[in-house]
Formats: structure tokens, C-alpha cells, sequence
């Protein structure tokens, strides 16, 4: 029986006694079994704000949601039925902890990291992968993926210590060395306009040390400091996967070297395009061109502030489209293949405005939780800005071209990185 045999879109397929008599097919022929969603990913998306923003947020990842509506920015936008409905095989679960909102950043982090398993073990069809051959076993067996990732790494990765509980014991596999102010790691990417005061030191040394990028983008003059370099070469070494995302273009450039000397390719989980938003936050053409040639992945953000400059893809207004002209126009330098959302739900931004005539519930919500992230996919392909190969009628549907599978594949690459 082969794949292609099986009628896409008959009621039989659906049914879920179908679903279940057939559902070794896959493992068999190494592709995606109809009945399973196309494997979508997310590069970044809070899961447990409750615990991360304190007070400040409201609603918890095990209620119901909260927000309802794309401006929402603190209010719940994910929970467990949402997981469950949003069609996504990989989820990377990005840890954050507000040094004003929180009483203790590690003990955060530590209840974050508990919720992360509880879900798990509520939910057997999902996994916490700590590496990428039991992620890429996971999805052949059907299984959904979930990676720890943790956001801004000064104040919780500090000591040899914290080390080897949060990375070796429990699992935090991506971090984002730096955030939204420099630290002692580093320096952090300029936002856009008043926002560049989140980072008030680098702002002031910016006005007696001018400088910019090729576009004219104002640029933080601070790089990695060493203790930041040491962090990063002692992460690499425990198969950490860094994320270039919020590091200021100085802290990339120290960088580089080291992820070129250990072939670690180039992440950025959640990243709008400098071109459009002219501050040093989005990935500039040249950055993009870095991922281009060292392999990698970057998470475009469905973010109506992240997408501010961008033209609609279609004469349609609404935020999807704007988000299908950025993906379009970083597919032409790296390639589909290593492109992604990362949504940053939960991540205090707004989301997507509703829009038109992609087929989906985007035309009169917009996009505003997670549980919307299949349409959100489809209404790119919709829009004509994503082409997923295995669509096409004549061609066998390939998990080899699927994202979930591409990112982990990438995370392969990165996970050997240190042995070289
Ligand atoms: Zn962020
Ligand atoms: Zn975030």
C-alpha cells in the first residue's frame, strides 16, 4: 500500500478507526502518515508566563485563556488545548524570568521547567526532547516535540553549578544568551524607536559613540564582554544551540568566530527583517546571507510592532500579510527550507490583525494564540509566500520537507558542534 494510493481528502482518511489501523505506514515509508498535521514548528513561544511575569500577567498555562484579541499582550494565550489544537509538531518552549516581577530568576525558571514536564506527562503525545535523535525519533513515531529554550541568561547561568542543573539535569537545550538591556554578558540589539531606552547605558554611549549599519540603522555599540564569550564557548560545549536573536550586531560579530570554528549553524528563533523595520532588533541582509552560507534557521515574528515598515504581500489589509512579504523576501536569501515562525505568543507584543481572503479564522480574528498557529501557516501558503513542497498532488508527502523535520535535522548539526 502506498502512500500516494490513499485519497488525500476522503471522509475515510479522516476517520479516526483509519487514522489509528494505518498509523505504522509512516515509520515504514519515512513520510508523513495523511492523517497527521503538515509538522509546523515554533521557535519561541512562552508557555508559562504565569510564573515568568508574576502579578504582572494574567491568566496560567493550565487555565483558560485569557486574551482575546491581537493587542492583547499580557494576558494567557496558550494553554494545553491550544498546544493540542494549534498543529504544531515542534514547539520550542522558551523560558523567561523579569528580574522586577520575580522573587527568585532560578526558582522561576525551576517551576517553569516543572509545568514543561507536568504537560508532558498529562500529555503522552507529547515529548520533552533533550536531543535531537529522540526529537527525530519523536516525530517519526508521530510524537510532538517540545525543546526548553531560555531567554536572557544573566542572573540564572552563572556558576558551573547552574550549569549542570539547568543545562545537563534539566534539559535547557537553546538559549538566548542576551535580551532586552546589556548586561554582563553583552551587548543587546537596539528596538525600535522609544523602545531603544530599554537599554539606557548602551543608549547614552550611542550618542557620544555614534555608529551604523550599511542601512543607516542606529547600532549598540557594546559587543560580548569575555565573561559572555566564556558562557557562550562553555554552552557550546554542553550542546547548548545559541540564539543570535536580541544580540546586538557587535555581540554577533564576537560570536561568529566561535560558531564557525565549532560548525554551529547560525539560529535566530524570533526575528523580524531589519530592512523593513530600520532598528538593529530585525536580521539585516547580511546576517541573513551569514545564515546562508553556515546553514541555520531563523523564526520570522508575527508581530504587527515587529512588522512596522513592511508592504502587504496582497492588496489585503491585515497583519498576515506583511508577515507573508518578510517570508517571501528571506526565503530568496536562505532558502524556505530554513525558515520558521517563532511566534512569541505570551512574549508581552502584540500579534496579527485580521485580515482577508487567507481561507482562515485570520480574516476575522487575526492572529492572537497559539492555537491558531496551523492556520496561520496555511494562510501563508494561502497567500502564496510559503510553498510546501509535499502539497502537490503528483508528489508523496515527505516528512524530509516538512519544517519540524528540517529544524531538527539543523539541531543535529548543532548538537555535534562541539565535538569538532
Ligand atoms: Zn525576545
Ligand atoms: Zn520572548
Amino acid at each position: 500500500l502506498a502512500i500516494s494510493q490513499i485519497p488525500a481528502n476522503s471522509n475515510m482518511v479522516r476517520s479516526k478507526v483509519f487514522c489509528r489501523l494505518t498509523s505504522f505506514i509512516p515509520l515504514i515509508l519515512f513520510s508523513l502518515h495523511p492523517c497527521q498535521s503538515f509538522g509546523n514548528i515554533d521557535l519561541h513561544a512562552h508557555l508559562f508566563m504565569d510564573e515568568g511575569m508574576g502579578w504582572t500577567f494574567n491568566g496560567k498555562f493550565d487555565g483558560p485563556l485569557e486574551a482575546s484579541s491581537w493587542k492583547d499582550k499580557f494576558s494567557s494565550q496558550a494553554n494545553p488545548q491550544t498546544l493540542s489544537e494549534s498543529q504544531l509538531q515542534v514547539v520550542v518552549a522558551t523560558l523567561y524570568a523579569h528580574p522586577l516581577f520575580t522573587r527568585s530568576l532560578r526558582n522561576s525558571i525551576r517551576k517553569q521547567i516543572d509545568q514543561a514536564n507536568q504537560f508532558v506527562k498529562n500529555n503522552p503525545q507529547w515529548i520533552l526532547a533533550t536531543d535531537p535523535k529522540m526529537a527525530f525519533s519523536g516525530l517519526q513515531n508521530g510524537k510532538k516535540i517540545l525543546i526548553l529554550a531560555l531567554e536572557g541568561a544573566s542572573g540564572i547561568l552563572e556558576t558551573e553549578e547552574d550549569l549542570n542543573e539547568f543545562i545537563d539535569q534539566k534539559g535547557i537545550r537553546i538559549v538566548t544568551l542576551l535580551h532586552l538591556t546589556d548586561d554582563l554578558l553583552g551587548g543587546v540589539a537596539f528596538l525600535k524607536g522609544m523602545r531603544i531606552l530599554a537599554s539606557p547605558l548602551a543608549f547614552i554611549k550611542s550618542l557620544f559613540v555614534p555608529e551604523h549599519d550599511s542601512q543607516g540603522v542606529k547600532l549598540n555599540p557594546n559587543g560580548l564582554t569575555p565573561r559572555g564569550l566564556k558562557l557562550a564557548e562553555e554552552l557550546i560545549r554542553r550542546k547548548v544551540w545559541i540564539d543570535l536573536s536580541h544580540s546586538s550586531d557587535h555581540s554577533q560579530s564576537d560570536l561568529l568566530p566561535l560558531l564557525k570554528e565549532k560548525k554551529q549553524p547560525l539560529l535566530y528563533t524570533h526575528t523580524p527583517l531589519r530592512r523593513y523595520l530600520e532598528a538593529e532588533r530585525g536580521i539585516s541582509d547580511a546576517q541573513l546571507q551569514e545564515v546562508a552560507k553556515q546553514g541555520g534557521f531563523v523564526g520570522l515574528i508575527p508581530s504587527e510592532e515587529m512588522l512596522e515598515g513592511t508592504p502587504p504581500l496582497t492588496p489585503c489589509l491585515g497583519g498576515v500579510n506583511l508577515l507573508a512579504t518578510q517570508f517571501r523576501d528571506a526565503a530568496q536569501i536562505i532558502g524556505q527550507s530554513s525558515l520558521a515562525i517563532g511566534s512569541d505568543i505570551n512574549g508581552g507584543i502584540t500579534h496579527l490583525s485580521p485580515s482577508c481572503k487567507t481561507g482562515t479564522s485570520l480574516d476575522t480574528e487575526g492572529f492572537w494564540n497559539l492555537g491558531q498557529s496551523g492556520e496561520l501557516w496555511k494562510a501563508l501558503k494561502n497567500l502564496g509566500a510559503y510553498h510546501p513542497k509535499q502539497l502537490g498532488q503528483s508528489e508523496q508527502p515527505s516528512q524530509q520537507d516538512s519544517p519540524a523535520y528540517l529544524f531538527i535535522q539543523t539541531w543535529m548539526k548543532a548538537g555535534s558542534a562541539q565535538s569538532s
